[in-house]
């Protein structure tokens, strides 16, 4: 850390370094130690092998002084279940997402796993449990390789090249001249945002996490690499509880269930068809700016 940088009292300032920690795959204790707030508490549990179960109790929260975001949450997801969370710009869905990976605290109530309160779990076993992909990934200066390795180190190349055929990128990388060993840029240069993001869901697959959390990870991609990435997506979620924050309506009818948030609140819970049903008519109305006849996504759901 820059010694620059001024003490830090203001945690959501860093809640953006922290979350590319975090989808790095970068030790986020390390990152941690600079925020006062988020830490291991005392008497912490590592937890080795969770089911998934992720429950918001009660949970108001917000950032640093400001008026809360999130107002009085509470919801359930079993262990297993996708839930896309949708919903207008603004209404705390992405403030969803820290809460669930703890990369934020709420004000009052409680993020749980398996019925644990997240703050009573080691910070390094909660990371191994849980993958976040964000809408844009970060890549460190490296190979494909050692890139895809950070989501855990011990892996063998056996084991990265089967995350990377799930993931929908190992097709592309042996196209490049040096394969897995082609460097990639401080940012992920040379390579496209859908290459980029496949990548690093190649990372979070070798992590095995019970809950994969993914914050807008298609936007601004062209519908040819969004097809790829959703591709991609199956596969990684599909033994993991998934919180999936998308603007895309294809993404929600495809989910198990989908939530409406709206001003910090839950406008709609229930099931794609349910809600196209709903006589709050937003979740039809958004979809049908979309796609003329929902339907068909639907019935080709899984
Ligand atoms: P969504 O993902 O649904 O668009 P967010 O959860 O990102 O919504 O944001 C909800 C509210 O919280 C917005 O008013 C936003 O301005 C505010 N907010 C989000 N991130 C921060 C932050 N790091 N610091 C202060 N306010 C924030
Ligand atoms: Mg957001």
């Amino acid at each position: 850390l820059k010694t620059t940088m001024k003490p830090l009292r203001d945690m959501a300032k860093y809640t953006g370094r922290i979350a590319r920690a975090a989808a790095s795959g970068e030790r986020v204790a390390d990152v941690l130690d600079v925020v006062p707030a988020i830490r291991d508490a005392d008497g912490a549990r590592a937890i080795t092998r969770a089911d998934g179960t992720v429950e918001l109790c009660s949970v108001t929260a917000g950032y640093d002084d400001g008026a809360p975001v999130l107002h009085d949450l509470t919801l359930a997801v079993p262990a297993g279940q996708r839930v896309a969370f949708v919903g207008p710009s603004g209404a705390g869905k992405s403030t969803i997402s820290l809460l669930v990976s703890r990369l934020l605290d709420p004000e009052s109530g409680q993020v749980r796993l398996d019925g644990h309160d997240v703050r009573e779990l080691t910070l390094d076993s909660l990371r191994a449990q849980i993958g976040f992909v964000p809408q844009e990934s970060v890549l460190f200066s490296g190979s494909i390789r050692e890139n895809i390795r950070f989501g855990r180190l011990d892996a063998t190349d056996a084991e990265i090249e089967e995350a990377a055929r799930r993931a929908q990128a190992h097709g592309f990388i042996m196209e490049f001249e040096h394969g897995y060993e082609t460097r990639i840029g401080e940012r992920g240069g040379t390579l496209s945002g859908g290459q980029r993001q496949r990548i690093a869901i190649a990372r979070t697959m070798l992590r095995g996490a019970a809950v994969v959390v993914l914050d807008e990870a298609t936007a601004g991609l062209d519908p040819e690499s969004a097809a790829d990435v959703l591709a991609a997506f199956d596969e990684l979620t599909a033994s993991a509880t998934t919180i999936s924050i998308t603007h895309d309506a294809a993404t929600a009818l495809a989910a198990d269930r989908v939530v409406w948030i709206e001003g910090g609140r839950i406008r709609l819970d229930g099931t794609p068809a349910e809600l196209l049903q709903d006589d709050d008519g937003v979740f039809a109305a958004w979809v049908r700016q979309q796609w003329d006849d929902p339907q068909v996504l639907l019935e080709r759901a899984p």
